[in-house]
């Protein structure tokens, strides 16, 4: 049994005050919803604070980027030992790296491998463009997007790695996939894939979520497939109600 899992990208949205703020409203809301994994992934600068909030709740804290190296002339960014300091989660490969800041495969392997080495758990993003998903090549960018991902990654417990299919298209747009859809993307192309890197039995455990527009309203859609075990939730993570209420979709 995949234990169903919801984590909120709030991207680069609130300060440390207004961060605060939502992490007040949110904290009794989501902590009786036990059957869930709930994780929060703010802005950096906000990591300090919030991780003092959530101490001793059943809450977890999520990075959404991280740089490999572990330390060095790298202006602007964060070491793995500097976001463990703070979190458990990192969100890697998110579109939005991969699209504005150049990030590849490549690049979201190394970071994976730094991500397990300080033992943090990766939230490995992928998906594919509405022209690779119009032209049927979403197998193909998937696929390559797991194999690459993951080439040479040792997998401590596959309970600890969690792979979010985000279909591009679907993200901030308000148009999500169909259940059924990402179902079969997930079931056919990640699963079968990620079985293929790390074994059958391991790729049983992982984690995969669906990201892109998901609400409260259209939630359950997901959560009812069967290969699907959560969200990655982008702007419906930024309103108490809202992200409450897929995590009360998903328990
Ligand atoms: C995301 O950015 O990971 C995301 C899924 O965004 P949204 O929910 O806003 O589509």
């Amino acid at each position: 049994m995949r234990k169903p899992f919801v984590a909120g990208n709030w991207k680069m949205n609130k300060t440390v005050e207004e961060a605060s703020k939502l992490i007040t409203e949110l904290m009794p809301m989501l902590e009786p919803i036990n059957s869930v994994e709930r994780v929060l992934c703010p802005p950096y600068s906000s990591l300090m604070v919030i991780s003092a909030m959530l101490e001793g709740t059943p809450l977890a804290l999520g990075a959404q980027n991280m740089h490999w190296e572990a330390s060095g002339a790298f202006t602007g960014e964060l070491s793995p030992a500097m976001v463990k300091e703070f979190c458990q989660y990192v969100i890697l490969g998110h579109s939005e790296r991969r699209a504005y800041f150049s990030e590849t495969d490549e690049i979201v392997n190394k970071k994976v491998k730094a991500a397990f080495e300080i033992g943090l758990m990766p939230i490995v993003c992928i998906g594919e463009t509405l022209e690779e998903n119009e032209s049927g090549k979403t197998a193909d960018v998937v696929g390559r997007q797991v194999r690459e991902g993951f080439k040479g990654v040792a997998l401590p417990d596959p309970e600890k790695l969690i792979v979010a299919y985000e279909p591009i298209w679907a993200i901030g747009t308000g148009k999500a996939a169909s259940g059924e859809d990402a179902n079969a993307i997930v079931g056919l192309y990640i699963r079968t894939v990620l079985s293929e890197v790390f074994g059958a039995d391991a790729a049983q455990a992982i984690r995969i979520l669906y990201g892109g527009s998901v609400k409260a309203a259209n939630a359950a859609e997901f959560f009812n497939q069967p290969e699907i075990d959560g969200a990655l939730v982008g702007g419906a993570s930024l309103k108490a109600d809202d992200f409450t209420g897929i995590v009360k979709a998903a328990a």
